[in-house]
């Protein structure tokens, strides 16, 4: 590298960043992170979860967050209703595991039975479906910022991953949460979130478990579909500009982003084609290819907008060279738990509720949902909250 000998004044300022780029390329083949059996179990799980016609369904809220759920049908959030919840969604028929890869459960279910006996784990594996599981513990406030966040939970991840991956679990997710304003989000918090979440992801590698990515850019404010799309370009640049630091093996992730949407409060009002445009667009500038599968949290839209402008974004005119599918929660669930109501009687109709949104969605991450117009009102509702804490 020193044999450089010309008298280029350019030669002084190239030589400093080949010098750089090589120590660190010769550092990473020196001590490559994962095994090649390693990185075939990881892609392989990514795969299996978004195959084709599949997303996730997300039912790893807080207990919290539960509660507020069933305060709305005025159930008690008692373990036991927790659990009754659980089972309807994990216990449906079979047939869902043509249009639900992947499960996200929160700790407490992992180790609750169904009403049959088995542990929801196998309930849900016996289908063919992937388990997975929520390792974050929630957010903490950055000082010095406007109410900016980052998440917590990396100590001892490792041994709870290793954990997790022994009671059945293949993939994680960890919840980074950012927000936008006049002033937000600033770049301490871009920085730090991006960060924080390629250390998650590469502790869940070295675990055997496919960590999803989730950097949500939360729906409020009255900023419109440019100021979102933009936010939307520098967050996701930030986190793969991580995630390549860290080393972490892109083939066997999976990323969760909000959709590009204008803000809640927004007064200007876009089609579901223009904000799969822009989604579609701020992907295709950030992503690596080599990601297989981008699954979009439903981020307070109602039932039947997420599933519609799911479907417009697989019809963009544009080479999308990943799978763009759902990771839904509000969005598969609102229709469900409005049948529910608590009651045993209706525990079919909550069912068939929930496989209905399901296979929806199932179709719109091919591109191939026809609405009929027919929409019942639950679906249409919005399921927003301010400042969502999940
Ligand atoms: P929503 O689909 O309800 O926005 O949430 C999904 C999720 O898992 C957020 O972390």
């Amino acid at each position: 590298r020193m044999h450089i000998d010309s008298p280029n004044t350019c030669v002084y300022v190239i030589l400093p960043v080949v010098g750089c780029l090589s120590v660190d390329l010769a550092m990473t083949h020196q001590f490559p992170a994962l095994s090649p059996e390693q990185k075939k179990e990881l892609s392989d799980i990514a795969q299996r979860i978004v195959a084709p016609g599949k997303g996730i369904l997300a039912a790893d809220e807080s207990t919290g967050t539960m509660g507020k759920r069933l305060q709305n049908i005025k159930v008690e959030n008692s373990e036991e209703n927790r659990r009754c919840f659980r089972d309807i969604l994990f216990s449906s028929d079979p047939s869902i595991s043509n249009c639900v890869g992947g499960v996200i459960f929160f700790h407490e279910t992992l180790y609750q039975k169904a009403d049959c006996g088995k542990l929801f784990p196998k309930v849900v594996k016996d289908k063919g479906i992937v388990v997975g599981i929520k390792v974050d513990k929630g957010t903490a406030v950055l000082m010095g910022t406007d109410g900016e966040t980052t998440t917590q939970g990396l100590d001892g991840l490792s041994e709870r991953c290793a954990q997790y991956k022994k009671d059945g679990c293949d993939f994680a997710k960890w919840r980074c949460v950012l927000k936008i304003s006049d002033s937000c989000p600033s770049a301490l918090s871009i920085a730090e979130n991006a960060n924080v979440l390629a250390r998650y992801a590469s502790t869940c590698q070295q675990n055997g478990l496919v960590p999803i990515v989730e950097p949500e850019i939360l729906p409020d404010g009255t900023h419109d579909l440019q100021r979102c799309q933009y936010v939307t370009e520098k967050v996701l640049a930030a986190v793969y500009k991580a995630l390549s630091d860290h080393h972490v093996y892109l083939e066997g992730t999976l990323l969760k982003p909000n959709m590009v949407t204008p803000g809640h409060s927004c007064t200007k009002k876009y089609t579901p084609q223009e904000i799969a445009m822009a989604t579609v667009t701020a992907l295709r500038r950030t992503v690596p290819a080599s990601v297989p599968g981008i699954c979009f949290l439903s981020g307070g839209q109602s039932e039947e907008e997420a599933s519609v402008n799911l479907n417009a974004i697989n019809q963009v005119p544009l080479h999308r060279p990943w799978k763009l599918t759902f990771s839904y929660g509000r969005a598969l669930q609102a229709s469900a738990l409005a049948a529910w109501q608590g009651k045993d009687a209706n525990k079919k109709a909550a069912q068939d509720a929930f496989c209905n949104r399901a296979k929806i969605n199932g179709l719109a991450s091919k591109g191939e949902y026809k609405p009929t117009g027919s929409a019942d009102q639950a679906s249409q509702q919005s399921l927003y909250t301010a400042s969502y804490v999940y």
